[in-house]
């Protein structure tokens, strides 16, 4: 039940109607008897610096902060963890006693993630496609925790540009083509662009470049065609919804001072997946 003591969290995103987080949250709050609430609010692009202000003003504890708003939204904040520092995205904030706070708990999210899954990174060639925040999430984890990056993007300058900023932690190589001599070189395969979220969207890679010594890792979840595809040809194979719960977990501890376990939000997060099939398939 809401009351006057209940702490509120927010969400900022253009669009926000597909997001799961307010769904995850409030029945963590609930099965942990948290009283916090969470409440998605569609914030525009020309109205972010005001919904910012808008965290003193109604104070609300935090907010997550998702697209397009990750990066315009670290001008406008007091302090910055070192990852927001250095990715410049951030995509939780805490409000303490009216200082604002960003974080960006994907960087964790992703290497916990695939750290469950039995995956070791260190000294490991990482062949990251993408160029944009969750880009560059994964390309500071990986480095971190000393892989090694060699990053591709449509907009090949976007990637040179993650090379020249990233390349005082680790070993990172901006690559112009995607050739069958590079790809079989690699051990990690890293989709983070976009690609997948749309049924019929292009494939990030030729399925082609990936044999059976491939780990295929997608951030996009909940399962993408091309994670189905390289699945066939005896990949091991992790998708994006590992890297949504452990970047809820975290954000979830830097708001409440509480780690949830990881199970409870899987539970429903899968709960929350098989209805909305259900939905989809009654209504297609
Ligand atoms: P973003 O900043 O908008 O970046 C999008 C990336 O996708 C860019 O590299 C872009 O390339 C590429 N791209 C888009 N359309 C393309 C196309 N037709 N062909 C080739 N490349 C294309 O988005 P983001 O914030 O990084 O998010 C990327 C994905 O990660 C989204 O699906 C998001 O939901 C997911 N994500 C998942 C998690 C998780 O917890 N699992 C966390 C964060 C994000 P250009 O630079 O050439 O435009």
């Amino acid at each position: 039940m809401i009351t006057g003591k209940t702490k509120v969290i927010g969400i900022f995103g253009s669009p926000i109607g597909h997001t799961l987080s307010p769904v995850i949250h409030n029945e963590a709050f609930r099965a942990l008897k948290i009283d916090y609430c969470y409440v998605p609010f569609h914030v525009k692009k020309e109205n972010l610096r005001e919904a910012v202000q808008a965290i003193r003003a109604l104070n609300l504890k935090g907010v997550n902060v998702t697209v397009p708003h990750k990066e315009r939204v670290v001008e406008y904040l007091d302090e910055l963890s070192e990852e927001v520092l250095k990715i410049g995205a951030a995509n939780t904030i805490l409000n303490s006693e009216g200082i604002l706070k960003g974080f960006n708990t994907d960087v964790k999210g992703f290497i916990t993630s695939i750290k469950e899954e039995g995956v070791e990174i260190a000294g490991r060639k990482v062949l990251l496609i993408g160029a944009g925040g969750a880009a560059r999430a994964v390309a500071y984890g990986v480095l971190k925790e000393a892989g090694k990056v060699y990053i591709f993007n449509r907009t090949v300058e976007k990637a040179k540009e993650i090379e020249k900023q990233f390349n005082d932690i680790g070993e990172i190589r901006a690559l112009p083509e995607l050739s069958e001599r590079v790809t079989r070189d690699m051990e990690i395969v890293i989709n983070a662009t976009s690609l997948g979220m749309k049924r019929d969207d292009p494939y990030p890679i030729d399925p082609y470049l990936l044999n059976s010594s491939h780990i295929y890792y997608d951030v996009v979840y909940p399962q993408t065609p091309l994670m189905r595809e390289v699945k066939k040809k005896g990949c091991k194979v992790i998708g994006g919804l590992g890297m949504l719960v452990w970047q809820a977990v975290y954000a979830f501890e830097i708001w409440t001072g509480v780690r949830p376990s990881a199970e409870i939000f899987m539970k429903i997060l899968n709960k929350v997946l098989t209805n909305s099939k259900k939905f989809a398939t009654k209504h297609t």
